[in-house]
């Protein structure tokens, strides 16, 4: 069991950037066509985060959306779980663009996804390493205060 005793600083900080750009999560599954048939290999963790209050307009890659991938990637960084396990981690590079989701309120999302997939034999079905990995992950961003799927005080996220 680890803890973040000794180290509250860097998970404060953590904290504030997730409050700050009201980072969310949302998982999905990662499918691959094994033998003519689809299949779940793997997991994939997307957090979106949105500009500051204040910014207008937006736009895609300006200096907020690259400052907001920059924060994101490290809260991703904080909550990898360590090497060494049958499962590894992979980040998706920076698309430059704004995303939409319904489910947020139709923000400008910025997003950063985490993939988890098997070190060895790709093609393997979905693991329990994998969904202990995801899982670890999951606790840890909830600990931060991510907002699940959406940030509570969203316009129309309810409550
Ligand atoms: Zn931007």
């Amino acid at each position: 069991m680890e803890t973040k005793e000794g180290n509250s600083r860097p998970f404060e900080n953590l904290m504030d950037c997730v409050r700050r750009f009201r980072i969310c999560y949302e998982v999905w599954p990662d499918y691959e066509m094994v033998g003519g048939e689809k299949r779940q290999i793997g997991l994939a963790l997307e957090l979106s985060g949105t500009h500051e209050p204040g910014i207008e307009n937006p736009e895609a890659g300006c200096v907020h959306c690259r400052k907001l991938f920059v924060a994101m990637r490290k809260i991703a960084e904080a909550i990898l779980p360590p090497e060494g396990r049958p499962s590894r981690y992979e980040m998706d590079p920076y698309d430059q663009s704004i995303h939409h989701s319904h489910a947020r309120g139709d923000r400008p999302d910025v997003s950063l996804t985490i993939r988890i997939f098997h070190r060895e034999d790709f093609e393997k079905p979905l693991d329990a390493c994998q969904e202990r990995c995801l899982s670890e992950m999951l606790r840890r961003l909830k600990e931060l205060g991510a907002g699940e799927i959406r940030w509570r005080e969203d316009p129309g996220a309810g409550s």
